[in-house]
């Protein structure tokens, strides 16, 4: 969860209703952490990469017990943000692999795999909103698997894109961060404040 995304939610009860849903809410964003804050909450920041990185390292050390699937990015992205984990742990089993620009018949295909094979980790890489409304689309077919979005996690293992270094990610200034990178993201942005806004004026009236 980040602010963006409530933003959105906000906006789209079907969205809201995927995350009411979800077995777990990681607050990936410090717009969030800043909020439930201000609510008296004190939650420490988990970014979802930081989520993925830790099941793939767990599966990596299991083998063939935790078989596990990426899917999304960019064609030439997605071989490298696997061949990363892949190097890093020889006994990753990755048993399902496709990027994120498939045809609706390559699609079926890949349920079917899903289906077929019950990874026990799904990666799912297709940005935000795209990836909850999916996963929770799909996420039956494999229900004893850990689904979970990752939004643009296999741009960064694959090397095409930098993660914040820790003190920019310590000060909450990553979204500025991947702004600089991907200066493309300036919109996207902008309910930023209306974020910090909105949970500011909530906690005023609470008061
Ligand atoms: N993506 C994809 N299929 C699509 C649209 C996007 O696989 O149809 C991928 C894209 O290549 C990128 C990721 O989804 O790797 C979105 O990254 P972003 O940084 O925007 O994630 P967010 O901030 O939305 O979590």
């Amino acid at each position: 969860m980040n602010s963006e995304m409530i933003m959105q939610a906000n906006q789209d009860p079907q969205l809201a209703s995927i995350i009411q849903q979800a077995d777990l809410v990681a607050a990936d964003g410090a717009g969030v952490t800043l909020a439930l804050k201000l609510n008296g909450i004190k939650q420490q920041r988990y970014a979802g990469i930081d989520l993925g990185a830790a099941l793939l390292k767990v599966a990596g050390k299991q083998g063939a017990d935790c078989p596990v699937a990426f899917y999304g990015g960019k064609p030439a992205i997605l071989p490298k943000a696997v061949n990363f984990w892949q190097q890093q742990f020889p006994r990753l089993s990755v048993v399902i692999q496709h990027h994120g620009y498939i045809t609706a018949a390559e699609q079926e295909q890949l349920l079917a795999e899903l289906q077929a094979q019950q990874p026990r980790i799904i990666l799912v890489a297709l940005g935000i909103p795209r990836q909850e409304v999916w996963i929770s689309a799909h996420r039956h077919l494999c229900p004893r698997s850990i689904w979970l979005g990752v939004g643009g996690s296999f741009d960064v293992w694959s090397g095409t894109k930098a993660r914040a270094p820790e003190l920019i990610q310590k000060l909450n200034m990553e979204w500025l961060f991947r702004l600089a990178q991907e200066p493309s993201r300036w919109r996207r942005i902008l309910v930023l404040p209306q974020f910090v806004l909105l949970a500011i004026q909530e906690w005023w009236q609470k008061k």
